[in-house]
């Protein structure tokens, strides 16, 4: 079961599309629609595929590539 999945706080993403280049297991595809602030934001499809979605709450996590490599720090973790 999926107990954590990533975020992309719109707020704060430019579209860059980093973290869809470099997630191994392909959990983000390029947006289509504009944000509020005119950047295409990616689309979290494929979350149950996140090497770190199924870990439990405190669990040492296997991989955050997104998370580090986010130029803007507009990736993080929400429970589901
Ligand atoms: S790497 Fe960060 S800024 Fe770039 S598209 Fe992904 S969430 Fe947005
Ligand atoms: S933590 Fe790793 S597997 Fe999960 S979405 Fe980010 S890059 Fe992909």
């Amino acid at each position: 079961m999926t107990r954590v999945r990533t975020k992309i706080d719109e707020k704060y993403c430019k579209g860059c599309n980093i973290c869809v280049a470099i997630c191994p297991v392909k959990v983000y595809v390029e947006g289509e629609s504009l944000s509020s602030r005119g950047y295409t934001i990616p689309v979290i499809r494929r979350a149950e595929e996140c090497m770190d979605a199924k870990r439990e709450p405190g669990e040492k996590k296997k991989c955050e590539l997104c998370v580090y490599v986010c130029p803007d720090q507009a990736i993080g973790w929400e429970n589901e």
